[in-house]
């Protein structure tokens, strides 16, 4: 993989592991280009830095929903990628559709 460009977005934490996000221009497996990747070792959600914000966020929830399944015992089904990917649309949309409800959790949060 050939790295052209790298910046680290944010950290979200799935289950015990915080994972760092990074932006990476170029992003490739075996010559072929890639929208995201998991790197379980060093615990980073990797994001092709060229794709929009749009893509961005779903290439996000697309790797979260990898990850999720794979914490929880679910190896065979993580591999699935059109289960993942559906469930990665699925929430995006209902994020995206429905701020109140992220709103509600930080309110609790703070109490
Ligand atoms: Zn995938």
């Amino acid at each position: 993989m050939r790295i052209e460009e790298v910046k680290v977005m944010r950290k979200v934490r799935i289950g015990p592991i915080v994972y760092q996000i990074v932006e990476v221009d170029g992003l490739k497996e075996n010559g072929r280009g890639l929208f995201g990747e998991v790197k379980y070792g060093s615990c980073e959600i990797r994001v092709e830095g060229r794709n929009c914000g749009q893509q961005k966020r779903q290439t996000i929830w697309h790797e979260v929903v990898h990850i999720i399944l794979t914490q929880v015992g679910l190896a065979k089904d993580a591999g699935r990628e059109g289960l993942v990917d559906s469930l990665a649309y699925g929430m995006l949309q209902v994020v995206q559709d429905n701020p109140w409800l992220v709103k509600a959790f930080e309110e609790d949060d703070a109490g």
